[in-house]
């Protein structure tokens, strides 16, 4: 039994020599194989390459050559550029693009030696809040599969939850790591914008994007971004900055720390059972020495329909590089170059995609610039100045990642403005570049509910230790949904 056991532990079982990574990596196989056809969380199983990749870390291992990492085998959100293996992003757009070049966080993990299982199932383009808009259809909730794992992140989510993979990669570009994590019952975390490379992972908004571990333990997300983190000369928006070792500060004491809770994550729309349990957790903070602050974020109700103008902007723009001419789907028998343009788009993006790429289109439009994009992006600076506020009283930010537990799979299709509040607590936090994180902090009618915490610019650090802290003294992250034990 591997998979009940948290990525730290497989690391020291590989160390240790108790297993090795072809073992490991044909259980995990195992395990995707068996129980996969019911969540539907990975679009692409390499179990070839995976198994090389095993013999690859165990030959290094025996070299001497391991990292903390080498031989742990992970899954890889689909929105990652990969060689020789499909790169889908839940499109059938490109249904059939294999990259020539892997994604900076995937070369980075392979330099560590860490295996890749496959591609986990996705939003479409990362647009959405519950992994319904996939062309490879929905995953489903563990803990439910009637239900829902959240989105944009789902398969993700979904894997680790089910403990088909010990780990995965995910996106956040409003909540897409957090939320899928609250919903899954998993830990997930944002870094702040420009601490991991973006190169090789599929643009939605190029200003929101970022890349994140999951998992089931902050200790476990700590030794991935460890590897994830760093400058890269290929994305010029990554930064440039020493990366501190994660796992060094997850056991400082939490005696003294300042916590803020924001009246505006509280209030009118917050489900009563994910309440309850989110004060249960600020209590255990309290209990652990930490000091809790009222605070205010006053401008957190502009936060979604800021983004609903930024990022279908940001997106109409990366996304007409997918023309029918150099990547992915290409319609039949075209009569002429307009007509390839418009059918290749019209037949390869699903309708979410298209909703975003014509608000969006018709944000920049002249005209409409000034009144919606650049109005935005004031009051995207206001956003970002609550936080800057907030950061001179608390150390870190605390509240429920997501308004409800996971609602049922079609419950919301829809209804795209009920989705889209999906991710009310979540959204302000890209907008502002922040890194955030998402916890198990218990059930609601037996649904899983994350708690998050939101730290200052480059605070990964700390959020990680408050995070490890709370999980040394409660077993939410250990808990396994019953079909999959
Ligand atoms: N749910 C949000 C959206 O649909 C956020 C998605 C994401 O973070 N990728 O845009």
């Amino acid at each position: 039994m591997y998979h009940d056991k948290t990525l730290a532990e497989l690391s020291a079982m590989l160390e240790a020599g108790e297993v090795t990574s072809v073992e490991l990596t044909q259980a995990f196989l195992d395990r995707i194989k068996q129980y996969d056809p019911q969540i539907n969380s990975f679009v692409t199983v390499s179990d070839e390459l995976a198994l090389k990749q095993a013999a690859d870390a165990d030959a290094q291992r025996k070299a001497g050559k391991a990292t903390p990492l080498t031989g742990i085998p992970i899954a890889h959100k689909d929105i990652f550029c990969t060689l020789d293996v499909k790169t889908s992003c839940g499109s059938k757009m490109l249904d059939n693009f294999i990259s020539p070049y892997d994604a900076t966080v995937v070369e980075k993990m392979k330099q560590a030696g860490v295996v890749m299982l496959g591609k986990t199932n996705m939003d479409e383009f990362a647009m959405g809040s519950s992994n319904e808009t996939s062309f490879y259809g929905p995953v489903k909730n563990p803990w439910n599969t009637d239900a829902v794992p959240g989105g944009s992140s789902g398969g993700s989510a979904a894997s680790v939850a089910a403990r088909l993979a010990p780990a995965s990669t995910g996106t956040d570009t409003g909540g897409s790591i957090r939320q899928p994590a609250s919903l899954c019952g998993i830990s997930g975390l944002k870094p702040t914008y420009g601490r991991i490379s973006r190169y090789g992972m599929i643009a939605f908004a190029s200003s929101l994007d970022q890349a994140g571990p999951m998992a089931q333990t902050a200790e476990d997300c700590a030794l991935l971004l460890n590897a994830m983190a760093g400058f890269d000369p290929k994305d010029s928006t990554s930064i440039e900055k020493a990366v501190p070792d994660y796992t060094a500060s997850l056991n400082q004491d939490l005696n003294g720390l300042k916590i803020g809770l924001p009246k505006e994550y509280f209030g009118e729309g917050l489900d009563a059972g994910v309440a309850e349990i989110i004060n249960t957790a600020i209590e255990q903070y309290r209990s652990m020495g930490a000091e809790i602050i009222d605070i205010s974020l006053p401008n957190s109700n502009l936060a979604v329909p800021v983004y609903y103008v930024v990022a279908p902007a940001e997106c109409s723009s990366n996304l007409s590089r997918f023309d029918g001419v150099r990547f992915g789907y290409r319609c039949e028998d075209p009569k002429d170059l307009e007509d390839l343009y418009k059918r290749s788009r019209g037949e390869g993006f699903g309708e979410e995609v298209k909703r975003r790429i014509m608000v969006g289109t018709y944000a920049l439009s002249a005209g409409y610039y000034d009144a919606y994009y650049i109005k935005a992006q004031k009051l995207r600076r206001m956003i970002s100045d609550d936080f800057t506020q907030a950061f001179k009283q608390v150390d870190v930010i605390m509240g429920p990642t997501a308004p409800s537990t996971a609602f049922n799979i079609g419950e919301k299709a829809d209804d795209p403005v009920s989705m889209y509040l999906s991710d009310i607590y979540t959204i302000a936090t890209n907008l502002a570049g922040l890194p955030g994180m998402s916890i198990p902090a218990g059930f609601s009618n037996n649904m899983p509910v994350g708690l998050q915490i939101i730290g200052n610019a480059f605070d990964e650090s700390r959020i990680l230790n408050v995070a490890h802290q709370y999980q040394q003294k409660t077993d939410w992250h250990k808990q396994i949904p019953a079909a999959f034990k």
